[in-house]
């Protein structure tokens, strides 16, 4: 079948790939629609590993994605064929501690789509365990269902902090992750979410969503925070952003007994005050992708509480595959998420 294959660092191709996947009892077949292109998909590409994780054989990216069962195992019931549905891309080992504990994205044996060496779904079908599918509402687009993936990240990330109705949230980085962090928060039951940023296109984006856009090349984010929280400051700081100025002084905008949650990875090794944290008796709380989340996703697009399609900035078809990756590489500023359609 048709996929999009990174060969090596830089080099990306739509080649024949030969997949003879079975269908097991549990499983369905899946005709892809959507996939989003992510960071990580963005970031194997250009530099060919991330951390630890090195493109040695050739990869299928792409791991955002929904699509149409067109075939199912003998023991899946939840699922039918021409069901429309969203997957979540990463199979633990039903048999692991990490599952028996509640937290599966933890499983050192977890497969990943597009995590070396893991193929990834930007190909005509996939085969999943229905377990991992997740049916969309009539109301909720493929593309819609693709960015489940990146909310369940801010979702992950808003359980981790334990959200109290009325809190006020701070999200450093306006990136897509942040965004859907700070709807996330919203729906969870922040009164307020401050966002910030340096790119004026993203933040007007934000800002469309009734967060206070806080753009910290022209303006004082400790002061906006000041203003907004009544001089006590945030109750929750999301990082996002995974840059080393904003995660070094994360806790200055924090209230007393606050919370941070650290979702951006920086590139390198970045030094914490702890003291500055233990002043304000903060919880530090941090993620590794998601767990148990993915049909609430679903469930709040359906329901309207979520609307993610302003996010959906660009699309390419997947003959165009290639094309959409060098944008991707360096898009503009307005861009939030590039979607390829099979
Ligand atoms: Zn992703």
């Amino acid at each position: 079948m048709k996929a999009l294959v990174l060969k090596e660092k830089g080099k990306l191709a739509i080649l024949d790939m030969p997949f003879d996947e079975k269908v097991g009892p549990d499983d369905v077949r899946i005709k892809i629609h959507t996939v989003g292109i992510c960071g990580s998909d963005v970031h194997y590409y250009t530099h060919g590993r991330i951390g630890d994780f090195i493109v040695k054989e050739p990869m299928v990216l792409g791991h955002e994605a929904s699509g149409t069962v067109i075939e199912v195992g003998k023991n899946v019931k939840n699922l039918k064929p021409g069901d429309r549905i969203c997957m979540e891309p990463g199979i633990p080992n039903m048999s692991s501690r990490s599952v028996l504990e509640g937290m599966y994205n933890l499983d050192p044996d977890v497969a990943f789509w597009a995590t070396p060496p893991y193929h990834g779904c930007l190909r005509e079908t996939v085969v999943h365990p229905a377990l991992f599918c997740f049916k969309l509402p009539d109301n909720v687009s493929y593309g819609e269902g693709a960015l489940v993936e990146p909310l369940s990240v801010g979702m992950h990330a808003v359980k981790k902090a334990q959200v109290r109705p009325g809190d006020v949230a701070l999200v450093t980085g306006c990136g897509t992750i942040g965004v859907l962090a700070g709807l996330a928060a919203l729906a969870g039951g922040c009164s307020k979410v401050i966002i910030s940023d340096v790119l004026q296109p993203k933040l007007d984006i934000a800002a469309k969503y009734g967060m206070v856009a806080v753009n910290v090349k022209k303006q004082d984010l400790l002061e906006v925070v000041k203003k907004e929280t009544a001089g006590w400051g945030v109750d929750i700081v999301f990082e996002a952003s995974g840059n080393e100025s904003a995660i070094s002084s994360v806790f200055k905008p924090l209230c007393p007994g606050g919370k941070v949650v650290f979702i951006g990875m920086p590139v390198n090794p970045v030094p914490l005050d702890i003291v500055a944290a233990q002043a304000k008796e903060a919880r530090i709380e941090t993620i590794f992708r998601y767990a148990n989340v993915y049909s609430r996703g679903v469930a709040l697009l359906g329901s309207g509480k979520i609307d993610v399609k302003p996010l959906i900035t660009d699309k390419y078809k997947f003959a165009d595959a290639v094309k959409a990756f060098d944008y991707a590489v360096s898009p503009q500023p307005r861009s939030v998420k590039v979607v390829i359609e099979m």
